[in-house]
């Protein structure tokens, strides 16, 4: 059954948050200090100054996940995901946020436990099994993923063979004709379950470009892709029994794409302590994610707009958008996961992500 926001388009753009619990450190310097409150399952007052949130903003997104369980969260966020792609939308789902606010929780979560796995598993799982398939016509899918990151606007594969020797070439973006940007030269890999994939996931993991600030010793400074191709091959037409694709049947096949990205953290350089290199990277790192919020912006503007003149959306100015464009525009149905830490310690950072989801709607 299609509701009708998915007819009209309304549900192109979907911004959720997630707070996620305090973490032990902030529990410890003071247990009571939080800078936001959920009203709401749609709405969350964000505390600018006082000690709490009971005064201050109040934000309205799709939806505001509080202590929702990941398979809840996937029920929410990834279950259309899965929908579309049997429908053949492109659909994407992005997690932004400060580091260590829930962008790889949220993404992966734990892959050596059911139910902390995060929607990476959870999608991939169910995109495996065929109790989503829309209708009957199915007669058998393939999948292939390629994952790979963006670093300081450079595309690196991250299931590309390596050498401990050789650092890792950036690959070239092209683009092709009627399919649009693609990485050239990038590993696909056709996987037939979640084990094979989840597999490739933790080879890419290990070979994550990862520097510590103080932040987070793990700090993630990359855009993480993960993009499944879905192909699946249809037969139309009636059976009268000529033979496998005998008579007046035929055999299509259709393409969708699932991109589920872990972006890099969006805190600003000189709170998090960062000289030299890291600074240069702070700065391509920003550039990338305001790149992605003025496309998300501009594309929830054209679906309201009711001018006829079409909304300029600015796909060139990052890597990140332009590799993207076709997860973003077109068909495709995107969904911003704003991940956020309800601690008054983290309150400008969570201040300014909500800003960054706000401008997104
Ligand atoms: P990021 O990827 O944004 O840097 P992580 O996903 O690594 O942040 O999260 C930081 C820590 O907080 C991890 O230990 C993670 O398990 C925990 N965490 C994040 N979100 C949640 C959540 N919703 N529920 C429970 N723990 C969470
Ligand atoms: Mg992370």
């Amino acid at each position: 059954p299609v509701s009708a926001d998915e007819e009209s388009g309304a549900d192109k753009i979907r911004v959720v948050v997630r707070v996620r619990p305090l973490s032990q450190a902030e529990q410890q310097a003071d247990a009571s200090a939080l800078c936001l409150k959920r009203l709401s399952p749609q709405s969350l007052k964000y505390g600018t100054d006082e000690e709490n949130a009971d005064s201050g903003m109040t934000f309205t997104f799709d939806q505001v996940f509080w202590s929702e369980s990941q398979q809840q969260v996937c029920d929410k966020v990834g279950v259309s995901v899965v929908r579309n792609a049997w429908k053949g939308l492109n659909s994407s789902v992005f997690a932004y946020g400060q580091t260590g606010s829930g962008k790889t929780h949220t993404m992966t979560g734990q892959l050596d436990d059911l139910q902390g796995e995060g929607l990476i598993p959870r999608i991939s799982r169910s995109l495996f099994s065929t109790d989503a398939a829309a209708d009957e016509a199915i007669t058998s899918f393939k999948v292939v993923a390629t994952y790979y990151e963006i670093y300081n606007e450079r595309v690196i594969d991250l299931l590309g063979e390596t050498d401990a020797a050789s650092p890792r070439a950036a690959l070239r973006v092209r683009e092709h004709p009627t399919r649009g940007p693609f990485v050239e030269g990038a590993v696909m890999r056709e996987v037939g379950g979640w084990a094979d994939l989840a597999q490739l996931l933790r080879r890419g993991n290990r070979a994550r470009t990862v520097a510590s600030t103080k932040m987070n010793a793990a700090s993630s400074r990359s855009h993480a892709i993960l993009q499944l191709s879905f192909v699946q091959t249809r037969i139309y037409g009636a059976d009268d029994g000529g033979g496998e694709f005998g008579g007046g049947m035929r055999a299509v096949d259709r393409e969708s794409k699932i991109t589920l990205v872990d972006l890099a953290g969006s805190e600003r350089a000189d709170k998090t302590g960062v000289t030299g290199d890291r600074l240069v990277e702070s700065g391509n790192i920003n550039k990338s994610l305001l790149a992605l919020g003025s496309v998300i912006n501009a594309l929830a503007e054209s679906v309201t707009s009711t001018s006829t003149s079409s909304v300029f959306v600015p796909y060139r100015n990052s890597a990140l958008t332009w590799l993207l464009r076709e997860s973003l525009g077109g068909n495709a149905r995107s969904v911003m996961v704003a991940t956020l830490s309800p601690s008054a310690l983290q309150r400008e950072e969570t201040g300014s992500t909500l800003r960054y989801a706000e401008r997104a709607k």
